[in-house]
C-alpha cells in the first residue's frame, strides 16, 4: 500500500518538502492543499508585485506539482473544511506548511483606529490576495509612516513611492495601481527602533528606492555612523554597502521630487494618534542603542501621518489540536515534530525568519527525520477517504488544472508587458477554476 501524506500549504515550504518526498519515496502518494484556490503562498501574495525575477521561482513549484505521484487540492482550508484530527487520521503523515500569515501588534495604544494597517494586509492587497483585494489601505493623507527596517518595509514604500508607468510591467492589480497614484502623497516615513547596523533590510533591496522616478531616499546624516562593524568579512562588505548607500541618500535633495521618503533611525513608536476613529499622527520616542538595543532617551516627536503601517513581523495563527504558549512566532516542535505523524515545515516550523531559498533546505532536513518515522504499513488509501469526506461537504476541490486555468486566464489579460491580470476575487477564481473540470484529480 502508498503510504499517503498530506503536505497543508503550497508556499515554497510546502513545496520543497512535496519534492523532497517524491524525491526521496516515489511510491508515496502526496496531497497538496491550500485554502486559496491558487498556489505558491508568498510567492504570489507576498513578494512585490515589481519583483518578478524573485516570483519566477513558482516555475520550480510547477515541475514538481507535476510530478506523477504529487496532487493540489486548492481551495480545502484546514479547521474549515477538513480538521487536523481528520488529516492525522487519514493520512500516514501530516506536514504543516501553513506559513506564519498573522500581523505581530506593535502594542501600542492607538493601534485600533482607522488608518493602521499591517504588512500582511497592505501587501496582500497589492498582491491581488482575495481576502485583502477589496480592502483598500486608507491613503487619503499626505503623509504615511512605515514601521519597520526590514526587507517588507522597504517593498512597501517602493510600491507606494513608484509612479503607475514604473509599475506596468508587474502584475500590481489596476485597482492597487490607481489607489496610490490618486493618494495626495508627500512624504513617507520609513522608522526603525534600532540604527543603520541593525537595520534587518539588505543592499539590493535599499538602492532600489534611490531609484523611483518620483520619490527621493533622504535619511538625516546625523543618524549615520563613521563605519558600521561586523563580526565575519561578508557581513561586513554588505554593512560598507548598506553604509555607503544610505551616505547618498544623505547627499540628496528634499526638492529634487515631489514625495520625499525620510528612512528614520533611532525611533520607537510610542501611540498612534487619532481623533476617536481615525489615524492623525504617530507619537515616537528618540532611542539609543547599546549593546544592540533600543532604549529610550525621554525626548519624543510627532508625525502628522494618516496612515500607519506597521511591518514588524508575523507569527502564526493558532489551530486546533497544536498547543500554543503566548507569544510564539511558530508551532512549537522539535526540528519539525510537533507530535507523532505531525511536522512543520517553513515559517510554521520557524516563524517569519528566511528567504524564499531558506526554506528549501529547512524542508528538505525535516522530511529526511519524517521519513525515518513513516510506519511500515500505511493506514489505507487516504486519498478516496478524502474525497468522499470533502464530497459529502459539497468542497469545490480546485485542483491544479483548474489553477492552470486561472493561470491562462490571467495570462490572457495581460498587456503592455505585464506578465499576468491577477484574478482578485473569490467568485471569480473558482468560477474560472471551474470552467474546466473540478474534482481532485492532477
Ligand atoms: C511581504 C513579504 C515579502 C517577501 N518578499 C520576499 C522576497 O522578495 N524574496 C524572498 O526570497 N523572500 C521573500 N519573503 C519571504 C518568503 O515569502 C517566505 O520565506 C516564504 O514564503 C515562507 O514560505 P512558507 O511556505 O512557510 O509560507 P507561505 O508562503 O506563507 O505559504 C503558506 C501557504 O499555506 C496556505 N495556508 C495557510 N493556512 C492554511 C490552511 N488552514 N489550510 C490550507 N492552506 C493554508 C496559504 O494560503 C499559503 O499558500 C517575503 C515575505 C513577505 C511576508
Amino acid at each position: 500500500m502508498h503510504p499517503s501524506i498530506a503536505i497543508i500549504g503550497s508556499g515554497p515550504a510546502g513545496f520543497y518538502a512535496v519534492e523532497a518526498l517524491a524525491k526521496a519515496r516515489p511510491d508515496a502518494h502526496l496531497d497538496v492543499f491550500d485554502r486559496l484556490p491558487t498556489p505558491y503562498g508568498l510567492v504570489r501574495s507576498g513578494v512585490a508585485p515589481d519583483h518578478q525575477g524573485t516570483k519566477n521561482v513558482w516555475r520550480v513549484f510547477q515541475r514538481t506539482a507535476h510530478r506523477p505521484s504529487v496532487r493540489f487540492l486548492g481551495n480545502v482550508e484546514m479547521g474549515r473544511d477538513v480538521s487536523l484530527a481528520e488529516l492525522r487520521s487519514l493520512y500516514d503523515a501530516v506536514v504543516l506548511a501553513i506559513g506564519a500569515p498573522a500581523d505581530r501588534a506593535l502594542g501600542i495604544p492607538g493601534e485600533h483606529l482607522r488608518g493602521v494597517v499591517g504588512s500582511g494586509e497592505i501587501t496582500g492587497w497589492y498582491n491581488g490576495h482575495p481576502d485583502h483585494a477589496g480592502k483598500a489601505p486608507p491613503l487619503d493623507g499626505a503623509q504615511v509612516a512605515i514601521i519597520g527596517n526590514g526587507n517588507v518595509a522597504v517593498d512597501i514604500a517602493r510600491v507606494l513611492g513608484r509612479t503607475p508607468q514604473e509599475m506596468v510591467k508587474t502584475d500590481l492589480p489596476a485597482y492597487a495601481s490607481e489607489h496610490i497614484a490618486r493618494a495626495p502623497l508627500t512624504d513617507v516615513y520609513m522608522i526603525g527602533r534600532r540604527g543603520p547596523g541593525e537595520a534587518s533590510f539588505t543592499p539590493v533591496e535599499l538602492r532600489e528606492l534611490g531609484e523611483m522616478a518620483r520619490t527621493v531616499a533622504l535619511v538625516d546624516p546625523a543618524q549615520l555612523p563613521d563605519a558600521l562593524v561586523a563580526g565575519d568579512p561578508k557581513e561586513q562588505m554588505l554593512k560598507d554597502k548598506l553604509l555607503g548607500i544610505l551616505r547618498g541618500y544623505a547627499q540628496n535633495d528634499p526638492t529634487s521630487k515631489p514625495v520625499r521618503l525620510h528612512i528614520l533611525f533611532y525611533a520607537a513608536p510610542l501611540e498612534v494618534l487619532g481623533d476617536g476613529e481615525k489615524v492623525t499622527g504617530l507619537r515616537l520616542a528618540r532611542t539609543k542603542v547599546e549593546n544592540g538595543r533600543a532604549t529610550t532617551t525621554g525626548e519624543t516627536f510627532e508625525l502628522p501621518v494618516s496612515t500607519v503601517v506597521t511591518a514588524v513581523g508575523y507569527h502564526v495563527r493558532p489551530i486546533e489540536g497544536v498547543a500554543m504558549p503566548t507569544g510564539a512566532t511558530a508551532y512549537p516542535n522539535d526540528g519539525g515534530q510537533i507530535a507523532d505523524g505531525l511536522w512543520a515545515v517553513g515559517w510554521a516550523k520557524r516563524g517569519p525568519s528566511g528567504v524564499i531559498a531558506t526554506n528549501r533546505q529547512d524542508s528538505i532536513d525535516v522530511v529526511e527525520r519524517l521519513l525515518k518515522t513513516l510506519p511500515e504499513t500505511s493506514r489505507g488509501d487516504a486519498r478516496a477517504r478524502l474525497d468522499a469526506l470533502l464530497a459529502g461537504r459539497g468542497v469545490q476541490v480546485v485542483p491544479f488544472s483548474g489553477w492552470e486555468t486561472i493561470e491562462r486566464e490571467e495570462n490572457t489579460r495581460a498587456v503592455d508587458g505585464a506578465p499576468r491580470v491577477k484574478l482578485t476575487d473569490w467568485r471569480a477564481l473558482l468560477d474560472t477554476a471551474a470552467a474546466r473540470g473540478t474534482g481532485a484529480e492532477g
